[in-house]
């Protein structure tokens, strides 16, 4: 079966530095954008199809901040539309104050969709679903059911989560909704050292992510939204787990 990629184009957290931009993730194959940091400067010698679908999991400044490159990245290479998707207050949010007049006083040309009314969409044959995150101010994950090239309707879909800016699902339905991925790209922000931190600004450590993982099973295992300052050691957490854990760097692909 021929496998598809997510292209890491930012996985810092919170900040840019000298060797990751803020978040955003990329699917050529079915135009899907995963949080446009400032990483999203990077998207236009990437993009393969004549749509973008761009989805925001919160309106945080370093998941956003880079939807006001999109004028130069669609100069650079136009495409015939640009839905940007996020929960309603959140897309208000941008809009008003990102896109203020003092801020940056030109219309992007996007339209702006809602999820909250639904629990699934169909984005250009790509399933997308979500579910709501423990973080200040809330965020969503979300799940894409990709169809693969060259399959026929009775191969598997492969299946990505994307979980970022997030305490981690505790639930046993959203951790069931998880489950099974051929990709779990989940947020890993503070060492375990930080623990602490992490509970309190509403971010993930990474033996959390790591029960998480172990409890979902997916085929493997991408960490991101890098802290500048966390220093995660997977080595030696690998040996016991049946999958591969990354750890998210700009430039990296991530075939599945
Ligand atoms: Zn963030
Ligand atoms: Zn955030």
């Amino acid at each position: 079966m021929k496998t598809l990629e997510v292209h890491c184009l930012g996985t810092a957290g919170y900040h840019p530095n000298e060797s990751r931009h803020t978040s955003c993730y990329f699917l050529p194959h079915c135009g899907v954008v995963l949080d446009a940091g400032t990483g999203i400067f990077r998207l236009p010698q990437l993009i393969q199809t004549d749509h973008l679908d761009i989805l925001l999991s919160h309106a945080h400044l370093d998941h956003v901040m880079g939807l006001t490159f999109l004028l130069d990245i669609l100069y650079q290479r136009p495409v015939k539309e640009v839905r940007v998707w996020g929960q309603a207050e959140k897309l208000a949010a941008v809009q008003e104050h990102l896109f203020h007049e003092a801020i940056f006083p030109v219309a992007i040309p996007v339209s702006w969709h809602s999820i909250d009314q639904q629990p699934e969409w169909d984005l250009n044959g790509t399933k997308m679903s979500w579910r709501h995150q423990d973080h200040p101010g809330g965020s969503v994950g979300y799940r894409l059911e990709i169809a693969r090239p060259g399959s026929t309707v009775s191969d598997p879909l492969a299946q990505v989560v994307y979980a970022t800016d997030t305490l981690g699902a505790e639930d046993d339905q959203t951790l069931e909704w998880m489950s099974g991925a051929d990709l779990l790209m989940h947020e890993c922000n503070f060492d375990d050292q930080n623990q602490m931190w992490a509970e309190k600004t509403g971010h993930c450590y990474l033996q959390k992510v790591l029960q998480i993982a172990a409890h979902t099973q997916p085929q493997r295992l991408l960490l991101t939204h890098i802290n500048p300052i966390a220093e995660l050691n997977v080595k030696d957490q690998t040996a016991s787990l049946p999958f591969p854990i990354e750890i998210a760097t700009d430039g990296l692909q991530v075939a599945f």
